[in-house]
């Protein structure tokens, strides 16, 4: 199992940092060489490299693509 997280559009994901608005919730909107994201708290959207993404996850909540 590899440890980075694999991430898909769809998936919720709960960050270490909180955005200024409170909310640590995200979801992806759309992966690219960066990737999108848009908070839950706000409905603000965010750009960020996916090295960066990658490190600010704590836990993905829920997996976009996940047919459980
Ligand atoms: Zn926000």
């Amino acid at each position: 199992m590899p440890n980075i997280p694999v991430i898909k559009v769809g998936d919720i994901l709960e960050m270490k940092k909180n955005h200024p608005c409170g909310s640590k919730i995200f979801t992806v909107s759309r992966i690219g060489s960066d990737i999108k994201l848009t908070c839950t708290g706000c409905g603000r959207t965010l750009m960020l490299d996916r090295i960066k993404v990658e490190k600010m996850i704590k836990k993905i909540i829920s997996n976009g693509d996940n047919h459980e």
